[in-house]
């Protein structure tokens, strides 16, 4: 009974010291002895009894901080990428315990060229402020896209050389057969036609700047600027880039062995730059005679012994060849062949390549 009076006498003493927060005279009411008449002194209080208002709160300290962020991939972290396409980083998410979002911090190393088909490492890493860091990777493969072959019987017609004083006449008759095909084109300074070839639904591909053999032969950096050229000049005529092209006389040529060995480099190399060349299983027989029946029987003959047929022909400066177009076109149809246009995931027919 006397302990109960004590504590509600203390009670009440700092309860009216702490509701004013300071003592008249200024001193810390904290510091202030309470004015408790004790009747007995040698009664203690217990540290549970004592009220906590009169302690000043210690910040706790928090545990060190040995948690990094949590660095996530948006995407997948394995990525395969066609050449010469847009590679777009799917991005990722970085969130930290302490910290919160640390996405703006992190940072991505390495990088992917899209132009050369190689295998590309990206680190990304991020760091909290106690220094506690994040690291993840993402592997992009940069590579040719996957070849689909076609069903059926099909023929995918290529013209080389042009465009020539033919093209128009040429793109006449495609369109009055609604037939889709490929020209290889120079840039010869004769009309350029790649646009109309392009308004037809053609697939333009790049055959080269100058079709002479000692000039784009040379050496692996007279070919490479000549390619250059050709596709300048198809971008400057289209607003597009084209990744198929079709070597001067061909990829098994032996009008380059004036230097040795540029046919094994620069097949090669227009591969790993991501560009598809396309060779031919059928050819028409146009650059060897100008008897237009016999160009028109070597195409009719040679595309029956296999489904899926690149045929050469070069109609845009031979009337003579010209002339076999159309009823090389009516027989086909007729036996039930489709002709398609070349894209980058056509079948291709390379040829073996001798220098
Ligand atoms: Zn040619």
């Amino acid at each position: 009974m006397q302990k109960k009076v004590l504590r509600t006498l203390i009670l009440v003493g700092l309860l009216g010291f702490c509701a004013c927060g300071k003592a008249e005279d200024g001193k810390d009411a904290g510091a202030t002895k309470a004015p408790v008449e004790m009747e007995n002194p040698s009664d203690e209080i217990s540290p549970t009894d004592a009220p906590e208002a009169t302690a000043t709160p210690e910040p706790t300290p928090l545990p060190a901080d040995e948690t990094a962020p949590e660095l996530t991939l948006l995407g997948d972290a394995t990525m395969k990428v066609v050449a010469r396409t847009e590679f777009v980083d799917p991005g990722f998410t970085a969130v930290d315990d302490r910290d919160g979002d640390v996405a703006a911090q992190v940072q991505v190393s390495g990088e992917v060229n899209v132009n050369w088909c190689d295998t590309y490492t990206l680190t990304y890493t991020v760091s909290d402020a106690a220094g506690n860091v994040s690291t993840v990777e993402r592997v992009v493969e940069v590579a040719q896209p996957e070849t689909v072959v076609p069903e059926g019987k099909v023929i995918y017609m290529t013209f080389d050389d042009g465009p020539g004083d033919n093209t128009r006449e040429l793109l006449k008759i495609l369109d009055k057969y609604q037939v889709k095909v490929t020209f290889f084109v120079c840039a010869n300074g004769v009309e350029y036609l790649y646009p109309e070839i392009k308004a037809g639904g053609h697939t333009l591909g790049a055959h080269c700047g100058t079709h002479n053999y000692d000039v784009v032969y040379a050496s692996d950096e007279a070919y490479f600027k000549d390619l250059e050229t050709i596709m300048n000049a198809i971008y400057e005529k289209t607003g597009e880039y084209t990744t198929l092209l079709r070597f001067p006389g061909g990829s098994s040529n032996k009008v380059s062995k004036i230097c040795p060995g540029i046919m094994t480099r620069i097949t090669e190399k227009v591969t790993k730059m991501g560009y598809q060349y396309f060779d031919w299983h059928v050819d028409s027989g146009d650059s060897s005679t100008k008897d237009t029946a016999e160009i028109l029987e070597i195409m009719k003959r040679e595309v029956q012994k296999r489904n899926c047929s690149i045929v050469l022909q070069h109609p845009e400066h031979r009337d003579f060849s010209l002339a076999a177009v159309e009823d090389f076109i009516v027989w086909a149809l007729d036996n039930g062949y489709t002709f398609l246009p070349l894209d980058p995931t056509s079948p291709n027919a390379h040829h073996r390549v001798n220098n």
